[in-house]
């Protein structure tokens, strides 16, 4: 009955988020969500995007039919080119297929779906951290048996590796291992080509089935090939996986929900009936996908030019977070703050894991109105020319104090 519903935790960065827009404060920073932001502070509409908006806008040949339930061809194949490589075997050889999908989270959710349903997976491994909705989405798919890998060293502010080695190792056979295919949300920390190596062997060794989340291409290098790296090794090994794919940073289309769910298998046969499946999840939840976005991915990747123009705005987004991830080390290491602070240059993607406590962060958006979650991490985003002394500055209070 309505009357006992019990109220639900907040989201914790949707919360942060709120507190951020209801500061008065002037020099107020919003370090929180994951969303790139100019040296402006200002949310970014990619010129190559605002470009094909335009052209979509005039093109009176287009209109608001529904697409079909897996979504917009052309744009599902180039997306699972851009990951693969176009020249991978599984492509030729018709081992691949993909769907297109609500952005990461949606695309998560029915793979989390297929492979509880109707593959009857049930134990599911994330990294320990890893990004909030994991759980959420695999234990509301239905998976019962929730499991996590280590992951983050605190003391070395690096990767645990053997710990995760350690516990996928001892995983029961035929589990559910997500994977971060590159910047890892929110430790910013991957592991070395060496380091996948070892992991690839033990997923094969222990019948585990990987799981690619993949976030953040293009955006934690700037090339999209290095940071499709570990995801194609996986591949080329002859795994049977899934990858997941969200436009959702590297093309800044946030709230248009633009993914894709990437599959390979190594019997072609298994495509139709598995794609008659996947057709009957999406039904029986969404129907079919929207269709704004998908069409902005599928000109931009599959015209050269475009491509091309794409891939500056990749380039000038890693660029300024890694100019920012240097600012606010140099900065720190200058001040004196106490403990050590490469890691911030040594992590990639959108995230850094400062290594700050919960009351840090707390202290920091009280005294100064700098908005990060409790686990330390930051979004490298919300830091610009203007606002990097002020935050460091603080960050060097809190420490101290
Ligand atoms: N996976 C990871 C690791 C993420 O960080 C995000 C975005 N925060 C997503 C998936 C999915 O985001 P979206 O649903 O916007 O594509």
């Amino acid at each position: 009955r309505f009357a006992d519903i019990q109220q639900a935790p907040p989201i914790e960065v949707f919360h942060v988020m709120k507190a951020f827009a209801d500061s008065t404060h002037e020099k107020k920073v919003n370090l929180s969500v994951g969303a790139y932001r100019t040296d402006e502070a200002k949310p970014w509409v990619l010129p190559v995007v605002r470009k094909v908006e335009a052209e979509l806008a005039a093109d009176m040949t287009l209109n608001h039919e529904y697409l079909p339930i897996l979504g917009l061809e052309s744009f599902s194949t180039a997306a699972a080119k851009m990951l693969l490589g176009a020249s991978h075997p599984a492509i030729a050889e018709g081992r691949m297929t993909a769907v297109q999908v609500l952005s990461g989270t949606g695309g998560l959710r029915i793979a989390a779906e297929f492979l509880h349903r109707i593959l009857k997976y049930n134990t599911f491994y994330f990294s320990t951290p890893t990004w909030g909705n994991h759980r959420l989405i695999f234990t509301q798919a239905g998976f019962t048996d929730v499991r996590q890998y280590r992951y983050w060293d605190g003391k070395t502010k690096g990767l645990d590796f053997d710990g995760m080695i350690e516990d996928l190792q001892n995983a029961p056979e035929n589990s559910v291992v997500i994977l971060h295919s590159c910047a890892h949300n929110p430790t910013g920390v991957d592991p070395t080509q060496d380091q996948w190596k070892k992991i690839a062997d033990v997923v094969e060794e222990r019948k585990l089935f990987p799981l690619f989340d993949s976030a953040y291409q293009g955006f934690a290098s700037g090339d999209l090939d290095k940071d499709a790296w570990a995801v194609r090794l996986f591949a080329e090994r002859g795994f049977e996986m899934i990858a997941t794919q969200s436009f959702s940073k590297n093309f800044g289309l946030y709230n248009e929900r633009v993914g894709n769910l990437m599959i390979v298998v190594k019997d072609p046969s298994v495509i139709v009936p598995m794609r008659s499946q996947i057709t009957l999840l999406v039904r029986g939840s969404y129907s079919n996908p929207p269709s704004h976005g998908a069409r902005i991915v599928s000109r931009v990747l599959n015209d050269e030019a475009l491509f091309g123009e794409w891939k500056e705005c990749i380039k000038i987004m890693s660029g300024r977070i890694i100019e920012m991830r240097k600012g606010l080390q140099e900065r720190l290491e200058k001040l004196g703050t106490p403990g050590t602070w490469n890691h911030i240059t040594a992590q990639i993607g959108m995230f850094s894991f400062t290594g700050l406590s919960a009351e840090q962060s707390k202290y920091l958006a009280e005294k100064y109105h700098i908005y990060l979650l409790s686990s330390g991490r930051i979004n490298m985003c919300g830091l610009t020319t203007g606002n990097i002394d002020y935050v460091a500055e603080a960050i060097n209070d809190a420490v101290c104090n």
